[in-house]
């Protein structure tokens, strides 16, 4: 297990787009492992890799599988977690949700956000699959958060009203830290 440094809200590289990943290389699977493994630890359900310091089109997430009862799953129905998604893009949207969004390159505090209830994305995964993964609630906000981190993104651009404390309760895996 190898932990990679989160950058912080104010770093640069957390601006800046990212490129698409041309080939999977052995490098780049230790990477996405690394990014699992980093945000399991932080006992977050998302992490992109800009906020590891790498301006690659990659990010994982994981908001705690079965149970969730959105009926989360990829195009073959079965239920997928924790989702690598590789160049994604998000094909469709729908509907609206507000409520309390983190980051894990903010931590300690939150925000509200208004994201889109629904959202169809074509990737790839950690063996270049193409994919297309629908998720609503959560997962939706998910992706929409981890995605805007690929375009240089953070939450706070789409916050409404302010910025709160949150306190860390690390156990129940909780809806922030992204
Ligand atoms: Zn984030």
């Amino acid at each position: 297990m190898a932990l990679r440094h989160i950058r912080i809200y104010g770093d640069e590289i957390l601006t800046k787009a990212c490129r698409p990943v041309q080939m999977m290389t052995p490098r780049t699977k230790i990477l996405i492992r690394d990014m699992l493994d980093t945000m399991y630890d932080a006992n977050g359900v998302g992490l992109a890799a800009p906020q590891v310091g790498i301006l690659k089109q990659i990010v994982v997430i994981d908001i705690g599988e079965e149970g969730d009862g959105n009926g989360n799953t990829d195009a073959d129905g079965n239920s997928s977690s924790p989702l690598v998604l590789v160049n994604p893009e998000i094909l469709e949207t729908s509907g609206e949700q507000t409520g309390q969004e983190g980051c894990l390159s903010l931590p300690g505090q939150a925000g509200m956000v208004t994201r889109p209830n629904y959202v169809k994305v074509k990737a790839f995964d950690e063996n270049m699959h193409e994919r297309i993964i629908e998720g609503t609630e959560l997962l939706a906000r998910a992706i929409c958060h981890e995605c805007d981190h690929l375009k240089g993104i953070m939450y706070v651009e789409k916050v409404e009203g302010d910025l709160f404390e949150v306190t860390d309760e690390p156990e129940d895996g909780g809806t922030d830290g992204k």
